[in-house]
């Protein structure tokens, strides 16, 4: 992963009040759907494992009518670019941000 990019995901721990708040709101879905993506993506990778690619990912923001090529920049952009690496890289991050909320 380049530096960059893990200095952003490192960035999320450290956010406070109104940050926090800013950073959440420019997310490109809500925390909540953001989440159930997670839950969605560990439920079926234990049914099968993943082909390297967003397919999962795909499913779920298309059944949901998420915003596909937001989200997934969003996801590319904090090293996420196949399913196992959302729950890897972003997942793992996430809830040491947000865990608890
Ligand atoms: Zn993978």
């Amino acid at each position: 992963m380049p530096l960059i990019k893990k200095r952003q995901l490192e960035v999320w721990a450290q956010l406070s009040g109104e940050e926090r708040e800013r950073f959440l709101e420019s997310l490109p879905a809500t925390k909540e759907q953001i989440e159930d993506l997670f839950d969605y993506l560990d439920r079926r990778l234990q049914d099968e494992p993943c082909v390297h690619n967003l397919r999962f990912t795909m499913q779920f923001l298309m059944e949901r009518r998420l915003d596909m090529p937001r989200v997934m920049s969003w996801l590319n952009e904090n090293g996420g670019y196949c399913d196992c690496e959302v729950l890897q890289n972003i997942e793992t991050k996430w809830f040491e941000a947000f865990a608890e909320e």
